[in-house]
């Protein structure tokens, strides 16, 4: 048996697990060039959410009836290129499916001095993102303060620890005690709010940041984002990452409007797409896997066992079910 996940219907509001469906298929038969590939992470995103809808973005839309795709850490059943061998650990963009064959041109070879698992988060894209998204537009400078929304989660966790290792005071905004306590205690985060029990954010973050806030990087968008940008200082630098508390709207919500603020501050607001910085992933790879194996970056992932979690792991991103990096491991 060989089982994939199909996008059965494209969700209106909240994604349900009938949005989904769990398939059979054959095993596929290996040409020359090609690796048969076995599963064993399969990466959950919230950039899955705007590919379940039909509106064109910068990657294309899942398609209805077909395999949802994206991160896959994969074991190579068999190989017909030179370059691989049965037992390697690859990385590839791959379907939600259990046993696929790839073009090994698309495929990296993974080194396993890591947990392979890395390689979907602060070794993958969620590290990159966080890397280039705070140096790169945020440039924080020693002193200043950094205040981070969505801070507990797989980018957010990894720019709380960068912000920190520039000299930078951190403020880290997520959505339990229990997060917020590891971001303190473990990561070493300076202040934390929960904005789920505090009642004024705004105020809270005045409280947390008596200096006002330099730099923000906006994981989640909306009235956390309000809250914060009302508290900006002269020159500060906005990191427009994720917006995940309105990718379940189905209408576009309008708030207070930033503009003034903006002038006010003479702030800077930018938006990226972390494949923008492709060019440099290596050097981005390089550094954080340097500062991991010095220990000045530490990691946390909410691995759920089982293929055919995929659809409700997915979902808990929604309702922040993960500390860290989300990620599915198949069981053999
Ligand atoms: P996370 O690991 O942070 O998982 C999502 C988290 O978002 C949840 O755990 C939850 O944490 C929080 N959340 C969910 N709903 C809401 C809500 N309504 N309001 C506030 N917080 C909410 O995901 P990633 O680290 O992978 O991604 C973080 C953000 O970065 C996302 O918006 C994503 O789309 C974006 N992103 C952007 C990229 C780019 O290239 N620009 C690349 C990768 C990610 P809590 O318990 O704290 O609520």
């Amino acid at each position: 048996m060989n089982r994939q996940i199909i996008l059965k219907s494209r969700p209106k509001g909240l994604p349900t697990q009938a949005n989904f469906e769990i398939s059979e298929t054959q095993v596929p038969s290996l040409n020359d060039g090609e690796l048969l590939v076995k599963a064993k992470f399969i990466s959950v995103d919230p950039y899955m959410r705007s590919r379940m809808s039909d509106a064109k973005s910068y990657v294309p839309s899942f398609e209805v009836g077909k395999p949802l795709d994206g991160g896959v850490v994969a074991e190579v059943i068999e190989s017909r290129h030179p370059d691989f061998v049965a037992g390697d650990a690859i990385l590839g963009h791959l379907q939600w499916q259990e046993i696929q064959t790839v073009k090994a041109e698309s495929a990296t070879k993974l080194d396993n001095k890591v947990p392979l698992s890395y390689y979907l988060g602060i070794l993958g894209m969620p590290g990159l993102t966080a890397y280039f998204g705070l140096n790169e537009i945020g440039k924080p400078v020693a002193g200043e303060t950094v205040v981070v929304s969505g801070a507990a989660g797989a980018v957010g966790m990894v720019v709380c620890q960068i912000a920190r290792l520039k000299g930078c005071r951190v403020v880290g905004i997520a959505g339990s005690d229990e997060k917020n306590a590891y971001l303190k205690n473990v990561l070493k985060v300076d202040e934390v709010i929960n904005y789920h029990t505090e009642k004024n954010i705004k105020a809270a973050i005045a409280r947390a940041c008596p200096d006002g806030v330099d730099v923000y990087y906006d994981n989640v968008g909306g009235e956390i984002s309000d809250a914060v940008i009302s508290n900006i200082n002269k020159f500060a630098r906005i990191i427009l990452c994720g917006q995940i508390s309105v990718y379940n709207n189905t209408e576009i919500p309008v708030g207070p409007r930033p503009q003034p603020i903006m002038v006010k501050k003479s702030a800077l607001m930018q938006g990226f797409i972390v494949s923008n910085y492709s060019d440099r992933f290596g050097e981005g790879v390089k550094q954080l896997a340097q500062w991991l194996g010095e220990g000045k970056l530490t990691y946390q992932e909410t691995i759920v066992q089982g293929f055919e979690t995929l659809p409700e792991t997915f979902l808990g991103l929604f309702h922040g079910k993960n500390t860290g990096k989300m990620l599915v491991e198949m069981k053999d």
